[in-house]
């Protein structure tokens, strides 16, 4: 048995210690606790030892938890794919939305925004390693996206966010998160302005924070193996 209550003070150590050895202020990176495929008691038991940010990757899933831990007044990250045609209860349940990678996409999301709501926080997805099967915009299309995203009402564009192609070795991963990096660095020498780094996982989170991660997304270790059962499920 996996005790949560017992794991997230360990997370939270190791990785105030990258942020240490990295030469960052531990208090710059926030942890992400991804809860897909968990059952509503693990999250509960994470919120009672004080974890505020929870990310979910289904549209439906995602709601269900949100509608069921209302009361708890926790803070809800999107991180999966997002269709266009399901961003009406996204808008109007999450806080977050990492996974933006279409114009159209925010675009439903600020006019569906509920405006009681403040403002929805976005960060662009980028397909940082050029891979056929994942999500997210090339490089050279990031600076007309920003623009026309930083311009959208009830939209916060916060940053970026990207899932590298899984790599073992250390500085291998780092490549990736100082592309995304550096990207992110580009945009504000064109005028956008933004402070959020979505990057870094279970596997790679070190690797992440040496590159300036603002939030690492961390499932696996916060909660233990995921629900195989449901490990299929599709959007
Ligand atoms: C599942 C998931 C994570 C967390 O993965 P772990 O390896 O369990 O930490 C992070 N980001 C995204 C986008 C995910 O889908």
């Amino acid at each position: 048995m996996i005790r949560v209550t017992e794991n997230l003070p360990k997370i939270r150590d190791l990785l105030d210690k990258s942020a240490v050895d990295a030469g960052r202020r531990p208090e710059a990176i926030h942890l992400l606790a991804v809860s897909k495929k968990q059952p509503l008691e693990k999250i509960l038991e994470a919120a009672a030892a004080g974890q505020r940010d929870f990310g979910e990757n289904t549209v439906q899933e995602g709601i269900d938890k949100v509608t069921k831990l209302a009361e708890s007044a926790l803070t809800w990250h999107f991180i999966g794919h997002l269709q266009s045609n399901k961003t009406r209860v996204v808008a109007e349940h999450f806080d977050w939305v990492h996974t933006v990678d279409k114009l159209k996409t925010a675009k439903r999301l600020s006019e569906q925004r509920p405006e009681a709501l403040g403002d929805l926080n976005i960060c662009l997805q980028i397909n940082i390693d050029d891979e056929a099967a994942k999500s997210g915009i090339e490089p050279d299309e990031l600076a007309d996206l920003a623009l026309a995203v930083a311009d959208l009402p009830r939209l916060r564009l916060r940053g970026l966010m990207c899932l590298p192609a899984i790599r073992t070795d250390f500085s291998e991963q780092r490549v990736p998160f100082a592309r995304l990096r550096k990207l992110s660095e580009s945009l504000a020498l064109q005028g956008i302005a933004t402070d959020t780094l979505s990057m870094g996982m279970t596997g790679d989170y070190r690797a992440a924070i040496f590159e300036g991660a603002t939030i690492v997304r961390i499932g696996t270790a916060v909660f233990g193996p995921r629900n195989v059962q449901s490990d299929n499920r599709t959007e």
